[in-house]
C-alpha cells in the first residue's frame, strides 16, 4: 500500500504540466556590431535594458527581422524559452514604439501578399514594403 502511493507520486511530477518550460520576455536592442553581420545570420547578440547580454536564434522570419537594416538601433520585445548551448530561442518578437507593441510584417502591393520576413515578394519578386502592425493589447 505505501510503495503504491510513491509511485502515484512519482507520476505526478512527471506529468507534463511540471514539465513545462516557462516563457521569458527579454526588451532590449541588437549589438549594433551584430547587426552589420553578414545575412543571413543564424545568431544576433542581444543586450537587454538592464545589460544583460544574450545570444538569440530563432527561425529566418525571425532572424531576418532582427536583422533588418531599416529596424537597426529598435527597441525589441522577444518572447521565447532557453535553448541549447545558452542560447535564447525566440518564438515571437516585437518592435516597441511609444510602450505599444508592433508585429513586423512585409508587404506587397501588387499581389496584396503579406509576410514575415524582409525580401522580395514570393509571387512577383518584387521588393515588399516594411510595415509595422499594432498589436492589439
Ligand atoms: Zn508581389
Amino acid at each position: 500500500m505505501i510503495c503504491l502511493a510513491g509511485v502515484l507520486i512519482a507520476a505526478a511530477a512527471n506529468s507534463p504540466a511540471a514539465a513545462q518550460i516557462q516563457v521569458q520576455v527579454l526588451r532590449g536592442r541588437i549589438e549594433a556590431a551584430a547587426a552589420q553581420a553578414p545575412q543571413p545570420a543564424e545568431t544576433g547578440l542581444f543586450v537587454t535594458e538592464g545589460g544583460l547580454r544574450h545570444t538569440v536564434t530563432g527561425d529566418e522570419y525571425t532572424m531576418g527581422q532582427l536583422h533588418d537594416r531599416r529596424l537597426a538601433g529598435r527597441l525589441w520585445e522577444l518572447h521565447g524559452t532557453p535553448g541549447p548551448g545558452g542560447r535564447f530561442l525566440v518564438d515571437k518578437l516585437f518592435t516597441i514604439k511609444d510602450r505599444q507593441r508592433f508585429r513586423v510584417t512585409y508587404f506587397c502591393v501588387v499581389c496584396n501578399i503579406r509576410t514575415h520576413a524582409p525580401g522580395r515578394c514570393m509571387c512577383c519578386q518584387d521588393e515588399t514594403e516594411l510595415e509595422e502592425l499594432p498589436e492589439k493589447p
